[in-house]
């Protein structure tokens, strides 16, 4: 999954960089002073490793605030000659967006529908993320490629995606990147989310928290103590797939029948709004109908809600959290359903469990979990295990 030949190798084995891209992309913006306390190295350090660091386009300074009268300039990770690419994979959808180092998404998003076979996939990826490195003075170090269903944290290959089966076997970072000629590295979609939150959303500084993702599929990311909780190969999370119909249940892409993800995902919903219609809906339909207001679709909702709970208590109970944060396009549809499912999960959840957690909607995207991924491989111990993430 990681290969870094193509960059900056000089730069690349120094850990006191690494160390101050670390603090740089965890913290935002700071003086010299603030770099030196926060990664522990002594002020000469921190000068010889920073001018090691703008030299490479890694970082920028800029002149900005006044501390004590006199003008302290931030460093800040590059966004002017640098740039690395977000691939998000999804089930309906994937999409593409570059940004700067410092994880800012430029305005060149572009989302296009999943094509049918991997080679094809590969094709159309390697096409919007050439078109996005082709700026003049700009370098792409590389990039971060959201994956859905189960992946392999050691070799960045899908192991089984329920929904998306062409990624099955195949390692979609890895394969980009040499098409491309530059770093890739996967991250699982529920890993991302939680990447996201917690560099550009709502967990800034938070250890210990859950991101919940109800989409095509039902995804968990855990962050625990300041790590991902990621099991012995990277597997951990799939609470979509606990069996909550244990007779009669529909069959799930996993090959169980009655998982949760077959009554708590998009495609549920649409289901349920299908059967009240008397004609097959599509998430995407559903979700708009919902946003429109048209239709009274209450029951169909709530129905919904009840199984999101199921999920948040279950959460709540297994992995104690300071904070669950909830990814759910329906709730944009729908303002009103989030709040009952917290309702629903206070009911649920064991109470000392939910008296000291907040219970949120994520902030981030899969797009920004993405670009966190490529960006923490880069300024990472490169050779390092990933549970560090
Ligand atoms: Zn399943």
């Amino acid at each position: 999954m990681t290969r870094i030949s193509t960059l900056r190798p000089s730069l690349v084995g120094k850990l006191n960089e690494r160390q101050i891209l670390r603090v740089l992309q965890t913290r935002g913006p700071l003086t010299r002073a603030e770099v030196a306390r926060h990664s522990g190295l002594s002020a000469p350090t921190v000068s010889k490793a920073v001018g090691n660091l703008l030299d490479a386009g890694l970082l920028e300074e800029r002149a900005a605030e006044f501390a004590r009268g006199r003008p302290a300039a931030k460093l800040r990770l590059a966004s002017a000659r640098v740039q690395v690419l977000g691939v998000v994979i999804d089930v309906g959808h994937c999409s593409v967006v570059s940004a700067g180092f410092d994880g800012v998404l430029h305005p060149d998003s572009r989302t296009f529908p999943t094509p049918p076979t991997y080679a094809k996939l590969l094709d159309a990826l390697a096409k919007h993320c050439e078109e996005r490195m082709g700026k003049a003075g700009i370098e792409t170090m590389g990039v971060g490629v959201s994956v859905p269903g189960l992946l392999d944290s050691a070799t960045g290959r899908g192991v089984l995606s329920p929904n998306l089966p062409i990624t099955n076997g195949r390692a979609p970072a890895a394969d980009l990147g040499d098409r491309l000629g530059i770093l890739g590295t996967a991250v699982q979609e529920s890993h991302a989310l939680c990447l996201a939150e917690k560099h550009y959303g709502r967990a800034v500084g938070m250890e210990d928290y859950a991101v919940l993702d109800v989409g095509a599929g039902v995804g968990l990311g855990v962050m625990n103590g300041g790590r991902l909780l990621k099991g012995h190969s990277g597997l951990a999370g799939e609470i979509g797939h606990l069996t909550v119909v244990v007779e009669g249940g529909r069959p799930c892409g996993c090959g169980n029948t009655g998982c949760l993800e077959t009554v708590c995902n998009e495609a549920a919903f649409a289901g349920r709004v299908g059967r009240k219609l008397g004609r097959p809906v599509t998430a995407d339909e559903a979700i708009e109908l919902v946003r429109s207001g048209r239709g009274p679709l209450a029951a169909e909702l709530h129905e919904t809600a009840v199984y999101v709970s199921v999920a948040m208590a279950a959460v709540l109970n297994l992995f104690n959290p300071k904070t669950v944060f909830v990814h759910a396009r329906l709730f944009d549809a729908d303002d009103t359903l989030f709040e009952r499912v917290v309702e629903l999960t206070k009911a649920r959840a064991l109470p000392p469990s939910v008296a000291d957690c907040a219970l949120l909607r994520a902030g981030g995207t899969k797009q920004q979990g993405a670009v966190a991924g490529i960006v923490q491989q880069l300024t990472d111990a490169v050779a390092d295990h990933v549970q560090s993430m």
